[in-house]
C-alpha cells in the first residue's frame, strides 16, 4: 500500500524545521531529568513556566552539534505531557524512535483549511501538527481538566490524544508550534473511506465526483450516506463518552471540532462496492432541521432477513472504543429504493478541539447569518455546537436491533 503524504528529505522545504523538531524531541525525551518522572505538582501546569534551549550548530553541553542554523527550542509543560504519554501507553523510547529515528517523517498534502502543516511519523503512529499561538494557549488553559478528564476515562475518550506541545524558533526566523498526538487511522486495517463530521451543513461538502474520491479523501458531513448501525452495548457506551467529551469542550468554552471517522470495508475493497443489496421503503419525510439531508430519511428494509445474512460476527471486542468497532453500514441509494449494507470496522474521535468561541468566530458567526440558516453554520457558541453535534452524531450512529 502506498503510504500517504510526501517523504521529507534534504532539500525539501521543510527540511531543516523537522530536523530542528526531531532534535528537540530527543533532546526532551532523552534527558536524564525526565527519565525519572516524579508525581505532578499544580505548578506543572503553569504556563508560564520557561524551558527554552539553545541549539547552536557546534553543539553545547546539554545539546549535540547540527548542521541547520541555531535554533531555540521550547517545551511546554513536559511534566505533564510525559505522564500523559504514559497514560496513554506511549513508551518513551518508542516514541522518540518514532519521531526522530531514521525513518523520516512525512508530510501531508495539508488537509485543513487552517493552513496548519501536519506529519506523520513512518510508523503511521504519531501525527504532528502546526498549530498557532491561540490554539496553544487554549490547550495550556485547558490542560489540567483535560489531564483529569482522560485519568478518568482512559482510552475511551475520544478526545484527541495529546503526547507534547513544543516551539522552534530558528535564528531570524518566526516562532513554529507544534502539537504531537495521536493517529486515530493507526491500524492493521486498511482505511478505506473517511469522514470528518461537524454536524453543520453549510459548505459541509467536498465537490468532488465519485471518481475523484479515494482513501486519502477526507469526505464532509453532506457527503456522508451511510447511516452505522452499532449493536446496542457499544451504541450506548459511544453515546454515553461522547455526552462526557462534549461536556468538557463546552466547559472549556470549544468548538468547531469534528468527529473523524474512518472505515474498513470487511469485504475486499474491490468487492465491497458490491456489498448486500436489500430494498427498503422509506417510511418519514425529510429531517426538517437540516435541509437538504434527505438521506436522513428514515426507511425500513422490506425484507427483514438482510440482518442475518450481514451480520457481523465472530467479531473481536474492541479494545477501546474509538478503535476496532465493528457496524453495519447502510448505504442509502436515493434513486434505487433500495439500500446497500457494508460489515465495516470503525474508527474515530473527536479532533480540532483548541478552537474558542472567540471574536474571531463571533464575527464569522454574525456574518454568515445574514446569508444562510445561522442553525448550518459551523461557526456557534459551545452549547449550541455540542448539542447540534451530538444530534447529528445520534442520527449517524444508530442501534443494530
Ligand atoms: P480546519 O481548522 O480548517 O478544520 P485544521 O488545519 O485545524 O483544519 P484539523 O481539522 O485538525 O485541521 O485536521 C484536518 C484533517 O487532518 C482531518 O479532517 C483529518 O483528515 C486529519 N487529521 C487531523 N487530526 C487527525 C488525527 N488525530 N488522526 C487522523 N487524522 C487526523
Ligand atoms: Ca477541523
Ligand atoms: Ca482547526
Amino acid at each position: 500500500v502506498k503510504k500517504p503524504g510526501q517523504t521529507i528529505s534534504k532539500g525539501h522545504r521543510n527540511y531543516d524545521l523537522m530536523l530542528n523538531l526531531q532534535l528537540g524531541i530527543r533532546y526532551s525525551v532523552g534527558k536524564p531529568s525526565s527519565t525519572q518522572p516524579r508525581e505532578l505538582k499544580p505548578s506543572d501546569f503553569d504556563p508560564k513556566e520557561k524551558f527554552w534551549t539553545r541549539f547552536p550548530p557546534e553543539g553545547s553541553k546539554m545539546t549535540p552539534p547540527h548542521q541547520s542554523v541555531e535554533f531555540k527550542w521550547k517545551d511546554y509543560c513536559p511534566l505533564v505531557f510525559r505522564h500523559l504519554r504514559k497514560l496513554f501507553a506511549v513508551d518513551p523510547a518508542d516514541y522518540m524512535m518514532a519521531i526522530c529515528g531514521n525513518e523520516a517523517l512525512r508530510e501531508l498534502s495539508s488537509p485543513g483549511k487552517s493552513g496548519s502543516l501536519f506529519y506523520l511519523t513512518q510508523d503511521d503512529r504519531f501525527i504532528i501538527k502546526t498549530v498557532k499561538k491561540c490554539e496553544v494557549k487554549v490547550l495550556i488553559k485547558m490542560l489540567s481538566s483535560y489531564y483529569q478528564h482522560v485519568c478518568k476515562y482512559k482510552k475511551n475518550s475520544l478526545l484527541t490524544k495529546f503526547y507534547s506541545v513544543h516551539c522552534v524558533k530558528p535564528i531570524g526566523c518566526q516562532k513554529v508550534r507544534f502539537i504531537v498526538m495521536g493517529n486515530l487511522f493507526c491500524s492493521d486495517y486498511r482505511i478505506h473511506r473517511r469522514f470528518d463530521l461537524k454536524g453543520s451543513s453549510y459548505g459541509r461538502t467536498i465537490h468532488k465526483a465519485e471518481g475523484e474520491i479515494d482513501e486519502t479523501t477526507t469526505l464532509k458531513d453532506l457527503d456522508l450516506n451511510f447511516v452505522f448501525h452499532i449493536q446496542k452495548p457499544w451504541l450506548k457506551k459511544l453515546i454515553w463518552q461522547i455526552e462526557q467529551d462534549c461536556e468538557f469542550l463546552v466547559a472549556e468554552g470549544i468548538m468547531d471540532y469534528s468527529l473523524l471517522v474512518g472505515l474498513h470495508f470487511r469485504d475486499d475493497v474491490f468487492n465491497s462496492k458490491m456489498g448486500t443489496s436489500v430494498p427498503y421503503q422509506k417510511v418519514c419525510v425529510t429531517n426538517e432541521s437540516v435541509p437538504g439531508q434527505e438521506y436522513f430519511t428514515e426507511f425500513c428494509f422490506a425484507d427483514s432477513g438482510w440482518r442475518d445474512t450481514a451480520r457481523v460476527d465472530g467479531r473481536e471486542p474492541p479494545i477501546q472504543l474509538g478503535a476496532n468497532l465493528p457496524a453495519m453500514a447502510v448505504h442509502h441509494q436515493k434513486d434505487l429504493g433500495s439500500a446497500k449494507i457494508y460489515q465495516v470496522i470503525l474508527y474515530f474521535g473527536i479532533i480540532d478541539i483548541l478552537q474558542d468561541y472567540d471574536i474571531s468566530k463571533k464575527i464569522e458567526h454574525a456574518y454568515k447569518s445574514l446569508q444562510v440558516d445561522p442553525n448550518s453554520i459551523s461557526a456557534v457558541d459551545p452549547k449550541l455546537y455540542s448539542r447540534r453535534f451530538r444530534d447529528f452524531i445520534s442520527r449517524v450512529f444508530v442501534e443494530d436491533d
